[in-house]
């Protein structure tokens, strides 16, 4: 992509992180702006799970305790005046489906059961609220507006690679209309190109398939680094979504231990953060 340099400077990647009741969350600048959502990308700050998962900790599947994790499920949600009740977790396998799920599917994933296997979910129930787990994967939002329709996609490497944001854009064309030239998109943090270092061979995939020359960079022999923000962005611009239209977060989940767990920094005993979005009833 010829001029991608240029739209990656263009990017508003300005976020702020906000606080209620102690429990604090990052959202983006530019979806914070629109009235019809609310979003957000859950810190590690404000919950009751013990180190190594202090505290904020939002995954069942780690060797925190279950109860620790449903408790800080609520205490986020309370914080930010969402029902418990209305959350609906991914199930993510690292892959690019999309599913579309609606109020029948309340609390699945965290008091029943889990959703088919999906990176990304979308809705236009506005009683729905969507969640997805991250610990170094990014997180990308999408806001039809026009047709009060919303996506979350969890985007690890994998994903990215298979292009969840660009599937999930697809998605909500086919359930809902959704124009791509009119949605709002919006990557939450994620592990950046200077510290995402993989096998050189992820590096050669991930420069053949977007077109861009900065998506990796040599790294330590036999290793590359990747930059997942961009190949985001790219599959964003490929669906038709403006480049006006995409925002960042712009934070690094591996260096900023203050607000985040980071699965490549600190190994499977760690937690996990939440990106969430709902409609505003
Ligand atoms: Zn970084």
């Amino acid at each position: 992509m010829q001029n991608f340099s240029e739209i990656s400077r263009s990017v508003n990647r300005s976020c702020r992180i906000i606080e209620s009741a102690g429990v604090r969350i990052a959202a983006a600048d530019d979806l914070s702006a629109m009235p019809g959502i609310e979003h957000g990308f859950s810190t590690r700050i404000g919950g009751i799970s013990p180190a190594p998962f202090d505290s904020l900790n939002m995954s069942l599947t780690r060797a925190d305790a279950k109860e620790n994790v449903k408790r800080n499920y609520r205490i986020f949600a309370d914080a930010f005046g969402i029902d418990f009740g209305s959350l609906v977790l991914v199930n993510h396998e690292h892959a690019s489906n999309v599913v579309r799920v609606d109020r029948r599917d309340f609390g699945r994933g965290l008091t029943r059961e889990a959703l088919p296997f999906c990176d990304g979910i979308i809705t236009n129930d506005p009683t729905v609220t969507l969640v997805t787990l991250h610990a170094d994967c990014s997180c990308v939002y999408l806001y039809d507006a026009e047709h009060s329709a919303i996506g979350l996609a969890h985007a690890g490497w994998k994903g990215t690679f298979k292009r969840v944001g660009q599937r999930m854009t697809e998605k909500m064309a086919e359930e809902f209309g959704t124009d791509p030239a009119k949605l709002a998109a919006a990557i939450g943090p994620c592990i950046c190109k200077n510290c995402f270092e993989v096998d050189e061979s992820i590096g050669r995939d991930f420069a053949a398939e977007f077109d861009y020359e900065g998506i990796s960079k040599p790294g330590r022999p036999g290793k590359a680094y990747v930059d997942i923000e961009a190949a985001l962005i790219i599959q964003l611009l490929d669906a038709g979504i403006p480049p006006q239209s995409i925002c960042s977060m712009g934070l690094c989940t591996f260096e900023r231990r203050d607000l985040f767990f980071s699965y490549r920094r600190d190994g499977a005993g760690t937690g996990a953060m939440i990106g969430f979005l709902r409609m505003k009833n």
